[in-house]
């Protein structure tokens, strides 16, 4: 007796264990898997019914049915209704809006989805999940409207755009040009309204061509050409011949100094082309990097730029140069600031207001400073011997910012002064030259408030 109650306790427990056992292995089977299907789409989509709606939707044990309808309150239509097998999953779905079905334009649609996978989980049902976006409709582009424009920009030169943009769903704003720079925009004094430096880029060869593009978050989009007058300008170009002595006193010093580890092993010529090609474009990127801000501070104004006092131009904005060795062009390259020199050692003032965002050493510019005024502007400051402001200062007009020296590729004490705007370095004479920025700037500022100000008091009249 006491023999069989304990052979019916084995069994119950041998029993018991492989259940625990079977449990366990279900638990942790990946064919026992418990996470419903996955569907990657907001729970409110912006759609203009046009550009196929994009959804994703993924599984680890596969998706197994899927049912997608799309309702307008009143039908439903199924758009999707497939079974698939375990190896799927991941499945991407394009919907597009069916053009038979629904009698009305709504504005509002319910996108539903019923998906079950593979998995054994639920007595081998799988697990299911159903959810609901909705779709709001958007079939109106962005309307764009150009307040304000300068009239002309010069090659090598800049301009700005005001304008306005009216959309329900807005998204992106900027400017698009046709050498695929684009220029990011600000807002403006007014809600819907931005402004927008644009330049035309001195090694650009092709008329500069620009346009306003507005999207929304349904997809549609919106662009508006800038009328521009577009005035070509004859820049300088010469040949330089570099000699030996040249290439093997400065050139090898020079490479030395500022790219011992780089140019080592190289021969003085291609030392020559190590600075000129290689360092420049990263000097050029460095730039490009801490200059790409746009923001129009409340009250934005500018003087003209007077950074070296009684000091003479030794070389211009745009110059173009083509280096040769043995009558044969071994580089070249584009001058984009203007070279000033007076003294050794120079005051540099600062003519505006703004924030250093660099100061420290940059490749060919030697120790440079770079200072942000406001839409897009940057004033540059290259070659100089001594720094005295800081990144991240607040400098104030009429602040000794530097010493002029000869650091970087430079052989002479001299200021190389530019103007940045939005990464590209523009003619600073421009920005020296009063009559210039009120004609191309300020008035355009002033024309778009004038307008914005006409366009306030209109609506109270209608409103009383
Ligand atoms: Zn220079």
């Amino acid at each position: 007796m006491a023999r069989k109650n304990n052979n019916a306790k084995r069994r119950l427990l041998i029993t018991a264990l492989f259940i625990i056992g079977l449990m366990a292995f279900i638990y942790n089977s990946k064919l026992f898997e418990r996470e419903p299907p996955q569907v990657l789409i907001d729970e409110t989509v912006y759609w203009n019914l046009k550009k196929p709606l994009n959804i994703k939707i993924s599984d680890q044990s596969g998706i197994k049915r899927i049912l997608i309808q799309l309702g307008d309150g009143e039908n439903n239509i199924t758009l999707f209704n497939e079974k698939h097998n375990a190896e799927e999953k991941e499945l991407e779905f394009n919907i597009t809006f069916p053009k038979k079905g629904f009698y009305s334009k709504k504005n509002q649609y319910i996108i539903s989805y019923e998906i079950v996978d593979h998995s054994f989980w639920n007595f081998f049902m799988g697990n299911k999940i159903v959810k609901e976006s909705i779709i709001i409709a958007d079939r109106q582009d962005p309307l764009i409207h150009v307040t304000a424009n300068s009239y002309k920009i010069t090659k090598g030169g800049a301009g700005i755009v005001i304008f306005k943009v009216e959309d329900a769903n807005p998204n992106e704003v900027y400017i698009q040009t046709n050498f695929g720079k684009k220029f990011k925009a600000a807002p403006f004094e007014k809600e819907g309204y931005y402004i927008a430096p644009v330049v035309w880029p001195r090694e650009q060869k092709n008329p500069l061509n620009a346009e306003i593009v507005a999207t929304d978050l349904a997809g549609n989009t919106a662009r508006e050409k800038i009328k521009y007058y577009i005035q070509d300008k004859n820049y300088k170009s010469s040949k330089i011949q570099l000699t030996v002595p040249f290439l093997n006193g400065s050139i090898s010093s020079l490479a030395h100094d500022i790219a011992d580890d780089e140019t080592q092993d190289m021969n003085s010529l291609e030392k020559f082309i190590f600075i000129n090609d290689t360092l420049r474009k990263e000097s050029v990127s460095t730039i490009e990097e801490v200059s790409d801000n746009i923001n129009y501070p409340k009250y934005f104004t500018l003087e003209p730029f007077y950074p070296l006092k009684s000091s003479a131009v030794v070389a211009g904005y745009g110059d173009f140069r083509i280096y040769e060795y043995d009558k044969k062009k071994v580089s070249e390259s584009y001058h984009l600031g203007l070279d000033l020199a007076s003294t050794a050692e120079a005051d540099i003032i600062l003519s505006n207001r703004g924030r250093v965002v660099f100061a420290g050493e940059n490749g060919i510019y030697g120790k440079m400073i770079i200072i942000y005024h406001g839409l897009g502007i940057y004033s540059l400051y290259g070659h100089c011997s001594n720094l005295l402001v800081q990144e991240g200062d607040e400098v104030t007009a009429g602040q000794i910012i530097a010493k002029t020296g000869k650091t970087g590729f430079a052989f002479g004490d001299h200021l190389h002064f530019g103007i940045v705007i939005q990464g590209v370095e523009v003619r600073p004479e421009e920005w020296m030259d009063e009559k210039w920025m009120r004609d191309n700037i300020f008035d355009v500022i002033n024309s778009a408030n004038y307008l914005i100000e006409s366009e306030n008091n209109n609506s109270k009249w209608q409103n009383n």
